[in-house]
């Protein structure tokens, strides 16, 4: 089983039915090739985490880096994994506002054009993982 981490920028910034929609088909898609994960949209910026198996996680990526919705993808993690961070969700999901960010990532400066994606401050795949598990656990709680 693989774990993908990826940023990207949104072309544009979405409004609450253009993520419910993009939600629900990738949940819908998800499901069935059974990935999991969790998807961050903070100041038109994404980042996301995917894990199952390494076909459909390729076949997927690979729709999601065609998307014309975001540009810029730069992956942050691809690694073998044994278990799921995220195993109850075919995608999580939370819109971070920049106060919130804020308080949960040290350096995070609001004014920063695209923070999920700025390469100073998510310097790597790990770094990821850790704030996409702490959103996952919030939204749990
Ligand atoms: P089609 O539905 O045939 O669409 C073709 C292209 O049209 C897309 O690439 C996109 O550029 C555009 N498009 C499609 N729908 C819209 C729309 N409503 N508004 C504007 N443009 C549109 N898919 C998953 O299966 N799993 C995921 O976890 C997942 N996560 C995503 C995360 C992000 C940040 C983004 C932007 C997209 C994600 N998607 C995910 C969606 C994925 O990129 C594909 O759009 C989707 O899987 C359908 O693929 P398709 O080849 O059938 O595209």
């Amino acid at each position: 089983m693989k774990r993908l981490i990826y940023g990207s920028q949104a072309t544009a910034d979405l409004g609450p039915d253009q993520l419910i929609d993009l939600l629900a088909k990738a949940r819908a898609s998800n499901e069935q090739n059974g990935l999991s994960g969790m998807l961050l949209y903070c100041s038109q910026s994404f980042l996301q985490v995917l894990e199952g198996d390494e076909d459909a996680l390729a076949e997927t990526y690979q729709r999601i880096r065609a998307d014309r919705r975001h540009t810029n993808l730069r992956l942050l993690l691809d690694a073998e994994v044994s278990q799921r961070l995220f195993p109850d969700w075919s995608m999580g999901f939370d819109h971070v506002d920049d106060d919130e960010l804020a308080e949960e990532l040290p350096g995070y400066t609001p004014a920063t054009l695209y923070p999920l994606m700025n390469p100073d401050l998510i310097t790597n795949g790990k770094v990821a993982e850790t704030l996409l598990t702490l959103y996952a656990k919030n939204k749990v709680r």
